[in-house]
């Protein structure tokens, strides 16, 4: 070695430690790893953006001088939570800013949400609810009063909507505004569903700007770090009228709730990613609308996108929940499907119910003749009523199939059996590719705790028993959001397990799932993060559980 090696040397040991050099170790936690064989440790070493060891035996780990160091004291760790179809940049698109009543059980519960809410939000700013709740879920079973939504925010103008239109309901500020827009708004703050909700929606989008949805992604993603959910693969939405040379050839969104876009919808995204500042990741499926057999919008879409382009935290995955407008006559469906499959797409596809399940995999079938689709990692969504011949068929295929919270949600449609929300036990037990999507965002809690309770009880968000004995363990369901979830995206070398080599995400949660004695099934919902780690970085934390870096960076 000679003497400018050793100077060179003494500079960088003299230098003080970036924090990114510095590991990160998690120990003396209960670490469910979520790897093939279930393995449970005490221990996580993270260094940079990976995991570099995961440690069985008591006690600290081996560690470099300047590591972080963790006492766990004995809490449950997860792998980040995946959701394999949601609907988090409909969600980010929300006017205003949004506070999510989710899993409140009663009015009071919906207050203190807006109230703990509104104590960020700028006076006069609109603080919004919208989609992903409904009034079932409320021990009162009725929209919130304008004179309750004053008590809980007085300084500031609220919104709250259930579904794609409503009804909605808003206080004293929020009713001066939209009254001068002409929305019809009664003097208990309500607006009925249709028309006067869509009229609401589209006068708070009038406000909106181009920052105003960076921060409502933003509050998106961290609303979703907050719960553990570490990465999501949307599924897109309706496109709105206002899409160049999409009238008369899309099935349009009308201004409701679920409305994207389709070529400017994430740019928002796009512009944190360029920012670096996604604090949890995003896969994107893009939601295709044609009408004709000639495919314009799905040929212009793979003709001018690169699947797989991005990187770790925003990438083009797929195609789906739609690949052609639900009006457009059979032959332009199966157009779209094989165009799909000559391109060589990942694609998901939204079903009903049995018939159309069962319709859209004789479809596959006649196809994977000619191109065999299992390298293409195609997935049938929401599974309601799924048979088990169905599912032996499509297993036959090589393709997957995601269950879906969508029907969480206690309707004005009663759902009350396994033949009309996913049988998750009997997806399970079929031995096929199987993820869980939570439909979240505007039909369903983006919340993973609500569904994870709603695959273990079979119960609604209503308490009604919907799934009876279609329920799965803890265990299989944690599974259902981590390590099945990675396949969809071809990001299974990547996430969805504790090993060492895979992307540091990493969750510490409030309560121990794992245990039934301290955890009864009620309270699974109320489970948060109370440290959240994405790609070595702390994306989320609480007074819990706290990293100091020792350089203070
Ligand atoms: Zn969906």
């Amino acid at each position: 070695m000679n003497t400018r090696s050793l100077m060179v040397m003494a500079v960088l040991a003299a230098a003080p430690a970036r924090a990114q050099d510095c590991e990160i170790v998690l120990h003396g936690g209960k670490v469910a790893t979520m790897d093939e064989r279930g393995t449970m440790a005490t221990s996580v070493t993270i260094k940079g953006d990976r995991i570099t060891a995961v440690g069985t035996a008591p006690g600290v780990p081996p560690h470099d001088a300047c590591a972080a160091l963790i006492d766990l004291g004995g809490r449950t760790v997860l792998p980040g939570l995946i959701d394999s179809h949601n609907h988090i940049v409909q969600l980010s698109l929300r006017p205003g800013h949004e506070r999510r009543i989710e899993i409140a059980a009663t009015i009071a519960d919906a207050q203190a949400t807006i109230r703990a809410g509104a104590t960020s939000v700028p006076a006069g700013g609109w603080i919004t609810s919208i989609g992903g709740w409904s009034p079932n879920q409320l021990a009162e079973k009725r929209m919130p009063t304008l004179a309750e939504l004053d008590a809980a925010a007085p300084r500031h103008p609220v919104y709250l909507q259930t579904g794609f239109n409503g009804p909605a309901a808003t206080n004293s500020q929020g009713r001066a505004f939209l009254t001068t827009r002409g929305v019809a708004v009664g003097a208990d703050g309500s607006i009925a569903s249709g028309a006067a909700t869509l009229a609401a929606l589209g006068a708070l989008r009038s406000l909106q700007t181009f920052e105003d949805r960076k921060r409502g992604a933003l509050d998106a993603m961290k609303y979703a770090a907050s719960l553990g959910l570490t990465m999501s693969v949307d599924k897109g939405g309706s496109w709105p009228a206002t899409v160049p040379g999409a009238q008369g050839l899309a099935q349009l969104g009308n201004g409701a709730a679920n409305e994207i876009d389709p070529f400017t919808g994430y740019d928002h995204f796009v512009a944190l990613n360029n920012e670096g500042s996604m604090p949890v990741r995003l896969r994107i499926f893009y939601y295709m609308q044609d009408l004709k057999p000639e495919l314009p919008f799905l040929t212009a879409r793979f003709n001018n996108q690169y699947p797989g382009f991005g990187n770790d935290y925003l990438r083009i995955s797929g195609v789906g929940e739609r690949i052609h407008a639900q009006t457009a006559p059979p032959e332009v469906f199966e157009a779209a499907v094989r165009l799909t499959a000559e391109r060589g797409w990942a694609y998901d596809q939204h079903t009903q119910g049995p018939e159309d399940q069962a319709a859209i995999t004789a479809m596959w079938e006649k196809l994977n003749a000619t191109i065999p689709l299992a390298p293409l990692r195609w997935c049938l969504a929401h599974m309601p009523g799924a048979t088990t011949e169905t599912l032996m068929r499509l297993k036959a295929l090589g393709v997957g199939v995601s269950a879906a919270g969508g029907r969480y949600l206690a309707g004005p449609v009663p759902r009350t059996s396994p033949d009309e929300v996913p049988p998750f036990r009997r997806l399970v037990d079929s031995g096929i590719r199987v993820g869980y999507g939570s439909d979240g965002g505007t039909v369903a809690p983006l919340n993973p705790w609500a569904h994870i309770y709603y695959m273990v009880t079979g119960k609604n968000n209503a308490g009604e028993l919907v799934a009876a004995g279609q329920t799965l363990t803890r265990v299989q369901a944690l599974r259902m959001y981590t390590s099945s979830q990675p396949w969809f995206t071809r990001d299974e070398q990547k996430v969805g397990s504790i090993e060492p080599g895979k992307l540091a995400d990493v969750v510490v949660l409030s309560a121990d799932v794992l245990d039934a004695a301290r955890v009864p099934d009620e309270a699974i919902r109320k489970i948060t993060s109370a440290l959240t780690i994405v790609g070595g970085k702390v994306v989320h934390q609480t007074d819990v559980v706290r990293v100091r870096r020792p350089t203070g960076r």
